[in-house]
């Protein structure tokens, strides 16, 4: 489980995230919507130890993020992050850039890392392209491979970060059905998107944040068909 609670973050005087509490429970797939800069990637960095925060607290699995003594290389092998843009290794091949970090941080052998890569690259439909290069990939091959990279370190949360967000439309389709299947594995998954209609069917719950707070969380179906927030009702009529 991942435990927010009264989590504030700012940056110098600006105040980002300003009191969130939210639980996120295994298998559950939860969708954080909002506006631009109301905080939604701030927060999956707090999550993921790779910010500070100045108020509350996170807890994986019962592990304090931002606990002084806390191992976050450790604690960072539980959670698999994806974000918008493709960052493969481009002297890598595909297969190279899956097996990488297995092999370094999990200590395995070449072999155990490649089989390993091999795997995952023909979980997420790219099989036959172990030996390409990450230039040679569609934009939508290479987010599928940064999602084979993060799963190869099999971590038990996946947050992504609008992954679809800089693709070509015809792309998008085949990251979402990667994200689907996923979460009919039983993944745990918190998604930042702006897709309303995949936050919807794809979501257990949806989250909707402004201004650094959460404004309305429920139900996937009711956030978006029955929110009950006045604002919520404001931005789904501007995105939908
Ligand atoms: P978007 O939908 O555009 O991705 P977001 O909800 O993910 O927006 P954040 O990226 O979390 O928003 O940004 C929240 C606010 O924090 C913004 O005002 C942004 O400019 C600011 N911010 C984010 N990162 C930093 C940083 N490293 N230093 C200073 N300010 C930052
Ligand atoms: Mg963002």
């Amino acid at each position: 489980m991942i435990e927010i609670h009264n989590v504030h973050k700012a940056f110098g005087s600006l105040k980002v995230i300003r009191g969130v509490d939210l639980e996120i429970k295994k298998g559950e797939v939860l969708c954080l919507i909002g506006a631009s800069g109301s905080g939604k990637s701030t927060l999956l960095q707090c999550v993921n130890g790779l910010e500070p925060i100045q108020q509350g607290e996170i807890q994986v699995d019962g592990i304090s993020v931002h606990a002084k003594d806390t191992n976050l290389n450790k604690l960072r092998q539980k959670l698999g992050i994806v974000f918008q843009q493709y960052n493969a290794f481009p002297h890598l091949t595909a297969l190279e850039n899956v097996a990488l970090a297995p092999r370094v941080v999990k200590r395995i052998s070449k072999a155990e890392a490649r089989a390993l890569a091999s795997k995952h690259l023909k979980h997420v439909g790219l099989g036959d392209k172990e030996d390409v290069f990450p230039s040679r990939l569609s934009g939508g091959q290479q987010q599928r491979l940064a999602i084979a990279r993060a799963l190869a370190m099999e971590p038990s949360y996946m947050l992504f970060d609008e992954v679809t967000s800089a693709l070509d439309p015809e792309l998008v389709g085949e990251v979402l059905d990667t994200l689907r299947m996923l979460k009919s594995e039983g993944m745990t998954m918190v998604v930042v998107t702006h897709d309303i209609v995949f936050a919807r069917e794809t979501g257990d719950r949806i989250a909707f944040f402004k201004d650094g707070r959460i404004c309305e969380v429920g139900e996937a179906w009711q956030v978006v068909n029955a929110p009950r927030e006045e604002h919520t009702r404001q931005f789904l009529k501007r995105v939908l």
